[in-house]
């Protein structure tokens, strides 16, 4: 294993600690090669952006905002294309203006998107037809291809990872700033869906409600700038230390470390050890950072992560992306939201409802049920509605896409039918509809 370069160093705490799920490279020189280049490479995000997302997270934190970060499970270097890139936009578009309007609510907005490349896995190796191989773990280290030789860990993979997240952060960027994400466009945004889909057909008549409040202010005079474009911001799982650290700089302004591979970095549910490296990383640098929190999570380690992330008790600085099941969020939950609360610490409080539900169905495809999506939401808002607390955001897995890989929804998905469109590179993801029924739900749960 050779994770730990000795190439210059921008973080190094975590180089001495045990890194999970890290990639076994057979080739220690290339690896070294590739990261001496990265750690040359302009950054993808500026560290003022990634304080304004801080500032905006805290607001979160604080109550007075809600977090919508969602997109692929898993990201592919074959799927960086403005088709893909825009309806995955779209969609979080989409989403956030029925929060926004239905919820009255304002929407920070963060997509996985733009570094998601890189997958934390449960088994090292993945049988098929009495055949064993390494599994597949992201297109940023090997193929998804079912051959020995895809399955080997290809550093090069790191530099295709920089320059697909480049690709698409800077059509992302075009799309949020250069009038596309113009509230105007409300409409536009659902043209090729509003026919064929009932959330579509809602959609709609949300969006003609937008544009008569718009009009009504244009009336009044009011045009403010907020209207014409959108703050977006890119996030990932920072599984690949040698990635992250490569793509660590320090802040000219401040002489602080910022990982300007993305504005907000998150550690995994198999990754969050207390004495790892991951943690380690994470409480070098400034970005905001979130933690995956799973059903087995104890109220001490919640506080230790807090101790080690954020000492200085900064709300924005840490969001716990709570994934516990529909199952057992409203059993999980309470205590760790008390203990951490009774700590004086705030953080924001976000419901992953996607990775607590996963299950094979008899076709062998892996799935979820929209209901069970659901019903971890209904219980995150009842748990922190009973306590007090602000139920913070979601954190989902979507694609812009008519996919067939989550079942049921509004036009309803069935287990017979998922073979239709499975397309995911890793795990299941509710098509547009399903997203846009989510956050019509949400929208009603955050208003109740
Ligand atoms: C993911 O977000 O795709 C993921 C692997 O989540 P978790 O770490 O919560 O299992
Ligand atoms: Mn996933």
């Amino acid at each position: 294993m050779s994770v730990n370069p000795d190439s210059s160093t921008r973080t190094s705490a975590w180089r001495d600690l045990p890194a999970a799920q890290q990639p076994d490279y057979p080739d220690a020189e290339a690896l070294r090669a590739v990261v001496a280049d990265l750690e040359s490479y302009p950054p993808l995000v500026f560290a003022g952006e990634c304080d304004q997302l801080r500032a905006r997270m805290a607001a979160v934190a604080r109550g007075e905002a809600f977090l919508l970060q969602g997109g692929d499970c898993a990201e592919a270097f074959d799927q960086v294309s403005a088709d893909q890139i825009r309806a995955k936009l779209k969609t979080l578009l989409q989403m956030s203006a029925v929060l926004q309007y239905a919820a009255a609510v304002p929407v920070v907005k963060v997509g996985r998107i733009a570094g998601q490349y890189s997958k934390p896995r449960s088994k090292p190796t993945e049988v098929r037809d009495g055949v064993t191989l390494p599994t597949y773990r992201g297109d940023s280290v090997n193929g998804a291809d079912f051959t020995a030789e895809a399955r080997v860990p290809d550093p090069e993979r790191l530099r295709r990872m920089y320059h697909a997240s480049a690709a698409t952060l800077n059509l992302v960027r075009g799309f949020t700033t250069g009038g596309y994400a113009d509230l105007r466009q409300v409409h536009a945004w659902n043209q090729d869906f509003v026919r064929n889909s009932a959330s579509g057909r809602r959609y709609e008549a949300l969006a003609r409600e937008i544009d008569n409040a718009l009009n009504f202010m244009r009336a009044c005079g009011a045009d403010p700038a907020e209207f014409h474009s959108v703050e977006f911001y890119s996030s990932h799982e920072a599984l690949l230390l040698a990635y992250e650290s490569a793509l660590t700089r320090t802040d000219s302004r401040t002489g602080r470390l910022y990982d300007v591979s993305a504005h907000m970095v998150w550690i995994g549910e198999r990754t969050r050890q207390l004495d790892g490296a991951h943690i380690a990383f994470a409480s070098e640098i400034r970005n905001p950072i979130g933690v995956k929190l799973g059903p087995t999570t104890t109220p001490e380690e919640a506080l230790t992560l807090i101790e080690r992330l954020d000492p200085d008790r900064e709300p924005g600085r840490l969001t716990f992306i709570t994934r516990m099941g529909a199952d057992r969020i409203r059993d999980r939950l309470p205590t760790l939201v008390e203990k951490v609360t009774a700590s004086g610490a705030q953080v924001a409080w976000v419901c992953d409802p996607m990775h607590g539900n996963t299950f094979e169905a008899a076709s062998g495809h892996k799935t979820r049920r929209f209901d069970d999506v659901l019903d971890e939401v209904k219980g995150f808002f009842e748990v922190h509605k009973g306590l007090g607390t602000h139920p913070g955001g979601i954190h989902v897995e979507l694609t812009g896409d008519d996919v067939t890989e989550c079942v049921g929804g509004g036009d309803e998905i069935f287990v017979d039918d998922l073979h239709q469109r499975y397309e995911t590179a890793c795990d299941p993801r509710l098509n547009r509809s399903q997203s846009l029924d989510l956050a019509f739900l949400v929208a009603e749960m955050y208003r109740a």
